[in-house]
């Protein structure tokens, strides 16, 4: 820190302290871009945050067990910049090839700011090639790379010993290194899985001589498992790191997000866990696939009266840095504004202290309890054939939610009265026969709805909240 301005020097002066921050009202950035998405709302735009200086770099940690020194923020480069004529955003998934120019900018960006640890996959499509081509034109020792073993069954590679040492043969060469610093076992869930997909075919010990001999540095394994399953798969080996998703919605407990349900999972207790085992972790989803950069403006706009120099996804970014044990914060980015905000908020990182951790866990409860059903009243979906007004049911839910006002029916918040009144008001406004209640569940209207909106579930949860009310 001693030789780095921190992020509020570099914005003193500057003029948000003289325009309205609280009011919610249009206020100018030094940045234009929409930050951490590409869709980022209105509110998280205008929120200003500054590049960081030419010549500063991130904030490190060391890691002396492993005898490495990382910047606090990685590279991921699952959603690295399309071409340009296939849209420029996120190639993976997208099916568009990778734009190598505008990696390469980034790349040379990141190396210059300090930024080390750069993340990728065979099961990223072009990455691992794209990431190798822009990294070799830089000193090897300047940058570390992570890349996985990525033989889930995607109906592509099947979990074969031979497939395996393919798999890592060619990331090699198409990261063109001799050895990778950081080697992961991808999308562990849980120890049967490891098992049949590592262990059976005899992967693991092929990785185990791999590492003896140099080309793997630091083995470890990312996580889509619970609570539960966890202890068993640290229990297996002296891992280096576990890689883990974690961010502030999710502290408290975690959806399942790939497969079937999981079971119980929190961020907090798997954080918790492997640091009680001395392991360090690698976050993902620091900013829960975007969710967290694309707030409503009311939750940005709650979040921007307390931290005035953090966007929505500044704030989830510190609140996963300022964990003492987190070695590298991954976020996957997309074009240079994304990489640009990310690097100003870790050039003098700032951790939140634990007032501002628990104001974070205020702003989870906000989130959680006032989702955005995504409905653009297409209509599409309609006629319902029992009558059911499926788009007004979602505009006063959405009214309510956007403005931060569905009511808990805990009755924990002290505006619980007025929300619901309001909340009741709206929503008998709509036709009796034409109410969430009167929904059968027949599924019609699920194929016909452009946004893929779960309806019959969406318009459940509505009516056992007016039950509630
Ligand atoms: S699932 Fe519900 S809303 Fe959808 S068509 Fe059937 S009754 Fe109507
Ligand atoms: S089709 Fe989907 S997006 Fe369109 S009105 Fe119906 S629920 Fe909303």
């Amino acid at each position: 820190m001693d030789k780095k301005i921190t992020r509020r020097e570099a914005l003193k002066g500057m003029f948000f302290a003289s325009v309205g921050l609280a009011s919610g009202g249009a206020i100018l950035r030094s940045c234009t871009s929409s930050g951490n998405s590409s869709s980022a709302s209105a509110a998280s735009a205008a929120i200003p945050w500054t590049e960081a200086p030419e010549g500063s770099k991130v904030d490190t940690r060391t890691w002396s067990k492993m005898g490495e020194t990382l910047g606090l923020l990685g590279l991921g480069c699952m959603r690295l910049p399309s071409l340009p004529s296939e849209g420029g955003q996120g190639g993976f998934g997208h099916g568009g090839h990778l734009d190598q120019e505008a990696v390469n900018q980034m790349i040379d960006y990141a190396i210059a700011h300090g930024v080390n640890y750069f993340d990728t996959a065979p099961a990223y499509g072009e990455s691992e090639v794209v990431t190798g081509k822009a990294l070799s034109r830089h000193p090897r020792e300047s940058y570390k790379i992570a890349t996985k073993m990525s033989n889930m069954a995607f109906g592509r590679q099947e979990p074969t010993l031979e497939a395996a040492k393919t798999m890592f043969e060619t990331s090699l060469k198409n990261l063109q290194v001799d050895y990778v610093d950081f080697f992961l076992l991808h999308n562990v869930t849980n120890i049967d899985e490891f098992n049949k997909r590592f262990r059976d075919n005899g992967v693991f010990d092929y990785i185990l001589e791999q590492k003896a001999a140099g080309r793997i540095k630091h083995l470890g394994f990312s996580f889509h498992g619970s609570n539960a399953t966890l202890p068993p798969l640290v229990d297996l080996y002296d891992w280096g790191l576990v890689q883990i998703q974690l961010n502030y919605a999710d502290w408290k407990d975690m959806p399942a997000n790939w497969g079937p349900p999981q079971g119980e999972t929190s961020s907090e207790y798997l954080y918790n866990y492997l640091t009680e085992k001395g392991i360090p972790v690698l976050v993902m989803e620091p900013v829960k696939g975007g969710a967290l950069a694309n707030v409503s403006d009311a939750l940005a706009g709650v979040m921007r009266e307390r931290h005035p120099d953090l966007t929505p996804a500044g704030n989830a970014l510190t609140f996963v840095g300022s964990l003492p044990n987190v070695m590298i914060t991954l976020s996957g980015m997309s074009n240079m504004e994304q990489l640009k905000e990310n690097v100003s908020i870790f050039t003098g990182f700032e951790p939140f202290d634990d007032k501002e951790m628990a104001f974070m866990q205020t702003v989870a409860d906000l989130y959680k309890s006032n989702v955005h059903i995504p409905c653009t009243a297409c209509s599409y979906c309609m006629p319902c054939p029992h009558d059911v007004n499926i788009p007004g049911n979602f505009r006063v839910f959405n009214t309510a939610s956007d403005s931060l006002n569905i009511p808990d029916p805990e009755k924990k918040d002290k505006n619980y009265n007025k929300k619901k009144k309001a909340f009741l008001k709206l929503y008998n406004e709509l036709d009796k026969g034409a109410r969430a209640d009167q929904c059968v569940t027949c599924n019609a209207c699920l194929p016909k709805c452009p946004q893929h909106i779960s309806i019959p579930d969406q318009l459940k949860m509505i009516s056992d909240l007016v039950a509630k009310l």
